[in-house]
């Protein structure tokens, strides 16, 4: 790493990062590039050492690792496995490395060969359950959303390269969204998870009047007990806030750590 160059007089580390994707749409790599009035102060804080998208160089010196995607594979298991060793930081990037995000949906199927069979027909593909990417390997650092957000990404690799602790939202999504002066969806006859989901977004879906689906997992202590009275004081059952809790991976996850309510 450097240390010559400055941020309000402070040495940035300028750390060598790679973006590396897994299982994943991609989607997250593309915010990095999204916003090209912020990308070349972005890159300017950072070398970039490998990042498919964006440059054709790739080398395996990095001090960064984003891992975008969740592990379906065995090879995905191998190579996210070699990530850690070369990083001294590995930073879950996105949902699907948080937490298994959209691709975890498939988990509820028991049988994972007839999941193959009917994506895949004649045609099968190696693909196990989807996992969160600190079912194989240590994880530093979880950067929420599907997609990120990329200010919070450049505010986080800011930190990184001045050698701070990056910060993180501890609010729930609702906070963002009355910030905003959002009519609240439930008042318009939508549920939403805003409540007990970690805010950082900026409330995207709730601004757009779309409801918040949990994209960025829970707060360190929801509510859900509350979460679910007010659904169903909306006239929400069980079953929606089930679908909406298990869209992203994060609630489960949760229920793992004891986070959930008890539904007795
Ligand atoms: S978290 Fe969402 S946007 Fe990011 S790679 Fe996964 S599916 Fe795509
Ligand atoms: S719309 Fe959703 S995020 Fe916004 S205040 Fe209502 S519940 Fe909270
Ligand atoms: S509002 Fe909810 S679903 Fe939408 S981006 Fe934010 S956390 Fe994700």
């Amino acid at each position: 790493m450097e240390g010559e160059r400055t941020y309000l007089s402070t040495p940035l580390l300028r750390p060598r990062v790679a973006f590396l994707d897994f299982t994943s749409c991609e989607g997250c790599q593309l915010q990095v590039l999204n916003n090209e009035s912020s990308l070349l102060n972005f890159l300017s804080l950072v070398e970039i050492a490998d990042f498919r998208e964006a440059v054709t160089e790739r080398s395996e010196d990095y001090d960064i690792a984003f891992i975008e995607g969740s592990i379906t594979r065995e090879d995905e298991v191998e190579r996210v496995k070699k990530a850690r060793q070369r990083a001294g930081t590995l930073v879950a990037f996105g949902s699907c490395a948080c937490f298994g995000g959209v691709n975890q949906l498939k988990n509820r199927f028991r049988d994972q060969g007839e999941v193959i069979r009917y994506v895949y027909g004649d045609h099968p593909i190696e693909s196990m359950e989807a996992m969160p990417v600190e079912a194989v390997v240590p994880v530093d650092l979880k950067i929420y959303g599907c997609p990120v957000s990329k200010d919070e990404l450049e505010r986080i690799v800011l930190s990184l390269a001045l050698g701070l602790k990056p910060s993180v939202h501890l609010s729930p999504v609702c906070m963002e969204c009355k910030a905003h002066g959002n009519i609240c969806l439930y008042e318009l006859g939508e549920p939403c998870l805003g409540p007990v989901t970690r805010a950082g977004c900026g409330a995207w879906c709730p601004g757009s009047r779309s409801r918040c689906w949990g994209c960025r997992g829970p707060v360190d202590e929801p509510n859900m007990a509350l979460m679910r009275e007010v659904m169903e004081r909306h006239g929400f059952g069980q079953s929606t806030l089930d679908e909406m809790l298990s869209s992203f991976g994060g609630f489960s996850q949760g229920e793992k750590a004891g986070y959930k309510e008890s539904r007795a």
